[in-house]
């Protein structure tokens, strides 16, 4: 079973049409939140998530579009983007946003599906090994997907030990591995917290949208865990420029407009 695995897409429609071009044919997505906020086409990019088969969960943007979250507590770009989010979403998209659970088991109770992280899920930024130290506590599941931070990174708990790494493009990484009797390396017995980066606003200085495919073996039972999975980490450039034109035609601020072809 092939996976794609996207998240924070916020409105940047090309950036998500040419992420599900370039990954090509799979059974199904999992989608990681913020769908919109941001960006110019919230509406195309829910009608299009939401077509797809697959699971999704909401990000702290879905949330303030649909007043869960206290929008002031927005920054003040991303806050104007909310406000005319709500006034444009149809209510076919609205009522889709509304209807999403906040975290999902996926695969059996393999993985756990949330947007910021298991600890607090619509608003810790899950960027150090302190915090990430901490919220191995609060999740079962050997792995946990999140976004909301736009930047791939991979936090790996080896015995009490938590590491952090940055996924290169292309690299994959291996999991559900059998223990050390099949002469695996313990590391890859490690439960992780993995984050695919973003599709919409990438900001790690790469301004290339960001997704991960995950490859499950067809005989696989669910879950068990005697197989293993690869799990790969991919960037795709999208035409920038379009999104920005679409941007600037709606008079959206400049900072947000000019942040996309930085990667910030
Ligand atoms: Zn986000």
């Amino acid at each position: 079973m092939r996976i794609g695995i996207i998240s924070d897409i916020h409105g940047n429609y090309t950036a998500l049409r040419t992420v599900l071009e370039s990954m090509g044919q799979v059974d199904t997505i999992w989608c990681l939140g913020d769908l919109v906020g941001y960006g110019p086409q919230p509406d195309e990019c829910i009608e299009t998530v939401a077509t797809l088969p697959g699971l999704c969960i909401p990000g702290n943007h879905d949330w303030g579009v649909l007043e869960r979250l206290d929008v002031d507590a927005f920054s003040r770009d991303a806050r104007a983007i909310l406000e005319w989010t709500q006034e444009i979403l149809t209510p076919e998209h609205t009522q889709y946003l509304q209807s999403l659970p906040m975290t999902m088991k996926a695969f059996g109770a393999g993985f756990t599906l949330v947007h910021a992280s298991p600890r607090n899920p619509m608003w810790e930024y899950l960027l150090d090994l302190f915090d990430a130290a901490e919220c191995f506590q609060h999740f079962a599941s050997r792995y946990c997907f999140v976004g909301h931070t736009h930047v791939p990174l991979i936090f790996r708990d080896a015995g009490g030990v938590v590491k952090a790494a940055i996924p290169e493009p292309g690299e994959a990484i291996r999991l559900n591995v059998r223990p050390t009797s099949d002469g695996e390396s313990e590391g890859n017995w490690s439960r992780m917290i993995i984050n695919p980066g973003s599709v919409g606003q990438p900001r790690d200085g790469d301004p290339r949208a960001a997704y991960m495919v995950l490859d499950i073996p067809d005989d696989a039972t669910t879950p068990g865990w005697d197989w293993t999975a690869n799990l790969t980490f991919y960037r795709v450039e999208y035409p920038v420029e379009e999104t920005q034109a679409l941007m600037r035609s709606l008079a959206f601020p400049t900072r947000l407009v000019s942040r996309l072809s930085m990667g910030l």
